[in-house]
């Protein structure tokens, strides 16, 4: 039986794109959804979560639908601000999103600034330093705020071409026809560490037992083997 942290259902998650047990029938939060909440949930980020009082200012980009839900405490959040570059594609927000391109410096400086910030899988996508990309962001964190990302992540090293390579080169190198780069585990947390984002440790937080129940045991391995994987989440908090 597993639990789903994000919504609380609990059923069996089921096999997703070749990884067994990985999506909640409820919510359809994935891994990297589950270890994200998690991480804000452990880390003191979400003061108030299930009252009235839950209203903290967080900027979302590339929604899951799951977290989206639970952030926005069912649309009575009236700080949480969700976007992507193709708002269009997100039907369960869009009331509530709006077109945001994370390449554009001067767009990222008018963000308010924020209490949560969090991005699944996107940093992989972007044309440009994607360096500058998470500094302009961790620079839109309150005090005491937090970014919480998970990026895309296989053995070996970090690749990255800007070039104008055909997609199916891209799929080669790195996983997917429009990705930019992909992270390598050999130097994901040194190269986060340089930008102030430090892995969360699932390990100092869950017994191996739980976090097969919340459907996180992979992110769970990795850091108890003192690796990073694709769920694992890098964070960095304004204090
Ligand atoms: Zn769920």
């Amino acid at each position: 039986m597993n639990i789903c942290p994000v919504c609380t259902n609990a059923a069996p998650f089921l096999d997703y794109r070749g990884r067994s047990a990985e999506i909640c029938q409820d919510c359809s939060s994935l891994e990297r959804t589950r270890s994200l909440f998690l991480c804000l949930l452990f880390t003191g980020h979400l003061k108030s979560y299930g009252t009235r009082d839950f209203r903290p200012i967080v900027h979302h980009f590339a929604p899951e639908r799951s977290l989206y839900v639970r952030l926005s405490a069912r649309h009575t959040n009236p700080n949480y601000f969700c976007y992507d570059f193709f708002p269009e594609i997100y039907a369960f927000a869009k009331e509530k999103i709006s077109k945001h391109d994370l390449c554009d410096t001067q767009a990222n400086q008018k963000l308010p600034l924020a209490d949560v910030i969090i991005h699944n899988h996107v940093l992989e996508h972007l044309p440009v330093d994607w360096r500058r990309v998470l500094r302009e962001l961790n620079s839109r964190l309150m005090p005491g705020g937090l970014q919480a990302i998970t990026v895309p992540t296989r053995r070996g090293r970090f690749d990255e071409d800007l070039s104008d390579l055909p997609p199916e080169e891209r799929k080669r190198r790195f996983a997917q026809e429009d990705h930019m780069r992909i992270f390598g585990d050999e130097d994901v947390i040194g190269m986060m560490a340089a930008e102030g984002m430090k892995p969360f440790r699932i390990s100092h937080y869950l017994s191996p037992d739980l976090a097969s129940v919340f459907g996180v045991k992979n992110s769970y391995d990795l850091d108890a083997a003192g690796r990073a994987g694709g769920s694992t989440v890098f964070y960095r908090e304004n204090i």
